[in-house]
């Protein structure tokens, strides 16, 4: 992507944003646009905090660290979310770097995120993972498990704030984000991280407060990533 494309992609999506939410019946209080930034360097960023965007999503840690680091430094307003997976060994690292952490899906991961969020006495807003399709190789809890993992991290007192899914990529995605609005209702969760670059107008219309767009930003990534 050409970085003067982005600006203007950036500026094309906010305005979709605030069209769907315009036309929904039920939008939630507000949606937040997570500028997805995986797998692209530097110059292809600084155009959008240029144009003033500060909420970015980054799927993997040491990516994360080496690209935003530096760039934190001159922008000390933005605000980093983690999308993707984080293995138990990186949890410090997450808890030091992130404000919100999209992908808490298992017990174990819970507790170690308690642990590094005690000691660096930093709180990053968590939202726990669904599996929605209950597909076998994708990462987080089934919908039937999930009231019961939601009082878990609870009881943790870790800063639980909503449910996030990836609905499967063959099937229309307006159930999944239904059910996903209904295990965050049930449960009294205000945010719902849901909706990417193909259908995040969809996602608003059943309510996510948080859209994950990458490619309709920052055009096609060179390198798959989760
Ligand atoms: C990469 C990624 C996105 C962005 O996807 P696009 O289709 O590029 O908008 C959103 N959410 C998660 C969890 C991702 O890994």
């Amino acid at each position: 992507m050409n970085p003067e494309h982005i600006a203007q992609n950036l500026g094309l999506i906010l305005a979709r944003i605030e069209a769907a939410r315009k036309s929904a019946l039920k939008p939630a209080p507000a949606t937040r646009l997570v500028a997805v930034s995986k797998t692209h360097d530097t110059a292809h960023i600084r155009p959008a905090l240029e144009a003033g965007h500060r909420l970015f999503g980054e799927s993997r840690v040491q990516e994360a660290q080496a690209k935003w680091a530096p760039l934190k430094r001159e922008y000390p307003d933005i605000e980093l979310h983690l999308i993707g997976p984080l293995q138990t060994n990186k949890a410090r690292e997450a808890v030091a770097l992130f404000d919100a952490i999209h992908s808490v899906d298992r017990p174990k991961l819970a507790q170690i995120l308690k642990t590094e969020c005690e000691r660096a006495g930093r709180w990053p807003e968590l939202f726990i993972q669904i599996n929605t399709g209950e597909e076998p190789q994708k990462a987080g809890v089934a919908p039937k498990e999930a009231a019961a993992f939601i009082a878990e991290v609870r009881a943790l007192g870790l800063n639980l704030r909503g449910l996030m899914c990836i609905p499967p990529a063959a099937e229309p995605p307006a159930p999944h984000f239904a059910l996903l609005a209904k295990l965050a209702d049930e449960a009294g969760l205000a945010y719902r991280s849901m909706g990417m670059s193909d259908d995040f107008e969809t996602a608003i219309r059943y309510g996510a407060t948080h859209v994950r767009v990458g490619t309709a930003i920052f055009g096609e990534r060179d390198y798959p990533q989760a």
